[in-house]
């Protein structure tokens, strides 16, 4: 094990650097998309297995000492844990993050839209996998004009750039992509399409549904001229760096649209991030069980210097890849349990 004191920035075994945290703030969600809520979920853990703002604040402040730059906030949903947008300003000011996101399914952003900006969340992912009222209550069980207001408040609030997160699901969605991509120009919105995957059973049963994206871009070719980007990033990397999807723009507007191909065309090379659920357990990798538990240790009073070592010797687990492919059933979490 890397020692703390000769290592003190976290890379892995295979030389990536960690330098991104998907950070889960709970396991709950108002919303029940098939693909990743069970249906009669009863929520997993009690509150008082959750890190507290304080706990969540010394991990990242610890970790942003050793390198890491950037946070997305995510669940569940985490607009349904009170209070997020002053977790928001801790991570920012009192943990150093510089650049700080949120996952949303946006039933409840157009409450608090103005508090996260003003929090200082510097960009939003919002899930929505259709602008049909009838297939999204078919999908999520819920309302898309509650969505459609938070989305739109969003907006006026300043966010930019906004991108939309639809999973796209073959005999669900799949006719709906184009006029999505029609949406995102209208909004200066980025659209980012992602394949599903196999987490939990929810994941699994929605790959019946798996589309193959390399497809969809050729059909998309037909409606839309779209242009490659240098790199596969939307700037160069210098602000989206390191993430997974692959962009291309929409020619004569500011849209982007990405591709996020974990079956068919995995990135794990390039995987700079890891997870930290609400129970305070840091996971390696979103499609194995590699993980390391930091909350009883925080709650042991570990002093800086040996939550640094823990930090190391959690990195140090990292596997080399996933294996959605080749292990179809090995992950039982769902995606709400680890943080998309
Ligand atoms: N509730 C927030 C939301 O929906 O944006 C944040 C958490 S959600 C788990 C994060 C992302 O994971 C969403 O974009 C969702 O579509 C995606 N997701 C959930 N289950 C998935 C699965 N089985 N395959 C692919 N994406 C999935
Ligand atoms: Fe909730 Fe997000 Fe999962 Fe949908 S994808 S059930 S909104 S956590």
């Amino acid at each position: 094990m890397a020692r703390y004191g000769f290592v003190t920035s976290l890379i892995d075994p295979f030389g990536r650097k960690i330098e991104y945290l998907r950070l889960s703030v709970t396991d709950r969600c108002d919303l029940r998309c098939f693909y990743c809520m069970p249906e009669g979920f009863k929520d997993f853990e009690e509150p008082a297995h959750w890190l507290t703002f304080d706990e969540i604040e010394r991990v990242v402040g610890v970790m942003q000492e050793m390198g890491l730059a950037r946070v997305r906030i995510t669940g569940g949903e985490p607009l349904v844990r009170k209070d997020v947008d002053q977790l928001a300003r801790r991570l920012k000011q009192g943990a150093g993050i510089a650049d700080l996101s949120l996952s949303t399914n946006a039933t409840r952003l157009a409450r608090h839209a103005r508090a996260l900006r003003e929090g200082g969340v510097d960009r939003l992912n919002i899930s929505l996998d259709t602008l049909r009222p009838e297939r999204f209550k078919d999908i999520t069980q819920g309302r898309l004009d509650k969505v459609m207001d938070g989305i739109l408040t969003a907006k006026a609030e300043g966010f930019a750039p906004i991108k939309i997160n639809m999973v796209a699901m073959k005999g669900v969605n799949d006719d709906e992509i184009g006029d999505m991509l029609e949406f995102c120009v209208e909004h200066g919105f980025t659209l980012r399409l992602i394949e599903t995957m196999p987490m939990g059973d929810t994941g699994r049963s929605a790959t019946d549904h798996y589309l193959d994206l390399q497809a969809v871009k050729k059909q998309l070719a037909e409606r839309f001229e779209l242009l490659p980007t240098l790199d596969g990033s939307i700037d160069g990397g210098l602000i989206y760096g390191g993430g997974p999807a692959r962009y291309m723009r929409v020619a004569g507007t500011q849209t982007h649209i990405g591709f996020i191909t974990p079956i068919s065309q995995h990135f794990c090379e390039t995987c700079n991030r890891v997870r930290l659920s609400v129970d305070g357990t840091l996971y390696m990798c979103l499609g194995q069980e590699h993980n390391y538990p930091l909350r009883d240790l925080l709650r042991r009073g570990i002093p800086d210097d040996e939550l640094k070592e823990a930090l190391i010797a959690a990195i140090a687990l990292k596997p080399e890849r996933h294996e959605f492919r080749e292990q179809p059933t090995k992950i039982v979490r769902f995606m709400s349990m680890t943080g998309g």
